[in-house]
């Protein structure tokens, strides 16, 4: 129930009408029992100052970011994580005296999966798909892991050697290499973790995979193939990969769990992330 006290919490983006944040925080919200609501809001571009002003006018306590905001809100932060900074994208924003912190918890959301297994990181080689803004994330979530190799792998040159230059001097020690796209057969049968970082496969084109068929049969029975796209689920990329043996982790757990840590972070305390997990599969119809 909304009261005179409820504090405000949030998420904004352009669009924003698709965002899942709203059901699994205020899943956890009103099984923690607090007075407090999660809100979506639609804020353009050239909106943004206004709408983070707006919110310390009226004592938002913290507030999610995604696309189109995540690195153009950093210019009007009075701290960023060093995680943050290295990844160039904040997504978890809250108030402080000073004025609005940052951090990144796609790293933590990303990772969490992956901790689960027993896997010596420092003999494998991770392979990325992808150089877009998530790629970002899983980037640092392989450094973290200590990955032997990080090999990147993008369908532009441009936006490949830019991607390379933004992690020179990171404080992530990130260890990354770039390599267009026809150089995937080669790097695939060497891949310990492979990270699909792009939209291929996302709906409404559930039947593509960005692997052909013969580029998945030269996958190693012992790889993780981790798809970020969670609906469908699974996606024909991870139906290659396990049709071929492999380790098969979608997108959904990433989702709840960079939402668990953004949601710590605001509310100090422990949160249900078994509701949140199950609000969003009831949601999804994976149940
Ligand atoms: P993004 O910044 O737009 O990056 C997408 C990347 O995929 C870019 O490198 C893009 O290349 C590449 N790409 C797109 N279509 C391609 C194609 N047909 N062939 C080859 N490469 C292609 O998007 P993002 O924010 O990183 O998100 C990427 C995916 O991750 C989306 O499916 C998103 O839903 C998912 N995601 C999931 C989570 C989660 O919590 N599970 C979190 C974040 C993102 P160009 O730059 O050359 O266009």
């Amino acid at each position: 129930m909304i009261t005179g006290k409820t504090k405000l919490l949030g998420v904004i983006g352009h669009p924003i009408a698709h965002s899942l944040s709203p059901i699994m925080h205020n899943a956890a919200i009103a099984q923690i029992g607090l007075d407090y609501a999660y809100l979506p809001f639609l804020v353009k571009p050239e909106d943004l100052r206004r709408a983070v002003d707006g919110f310390a006018a009226i004592g938002l306590q913290g507030f999610n970011i995604t696309i189109p905001h995540k690195q153009a809100i950093l210019p009007l932060l009075t701290e960023v994580s060093p995680v943050a900074q290295a990844i160039g994208a904040v997504n978890t924003v809250w108030r402080t005296d000073e004025g609005w912190s940052g951090t990144n918890t796609d790293v933590t959301g990303f990772l969490h999966p992956l901790a689960q297994l027993e896997c010596d990181w420092s003999q494998t080689i991770a392979v990325i798909l992808g150089n877009g803004g998530a790629a970002r994330a899983v980037v640092a979530g392989c450094a973290q892991l200590g990955c032997a190799e990080i090999q990147v792998v993008g369908r532009d040159v441009h936006k490949l050697e830019a991607f390379l230059a933004s992690w020179v001097g990171s404080p992530l020690a990130v260890n990354v290499q770039v390599h267009p796209w026809p150089h995937l057969p080669q790097l695939l049968p060497r891949a310990g973790l492979l990270v699909n970082t792009t939209p291929i496969g996302m709906v409404p084109h559930v039947e593509r995979s960005p692997l052909s068929p013969n580029e998945a049969d030269s996958l190693s029975p012992s790889v993780i193939a981790y798809d970020l796209i969670y609906t469908p689920s699974p996606t024909v990329f991870l139906q290659q990969a396990t049709e071929r043996g492999a380790i098969a982790i979608d997108g959904l757990e990433m989702l709840i769990q960079q939402g668990a840590a953004a949601l710590e972070i605001w509310l100090q305390q422990p949160v249900p992330v078994d509701i949140m997990r199950r609000s969003l599969q009831q949601h999804l119809n994976r149940l």
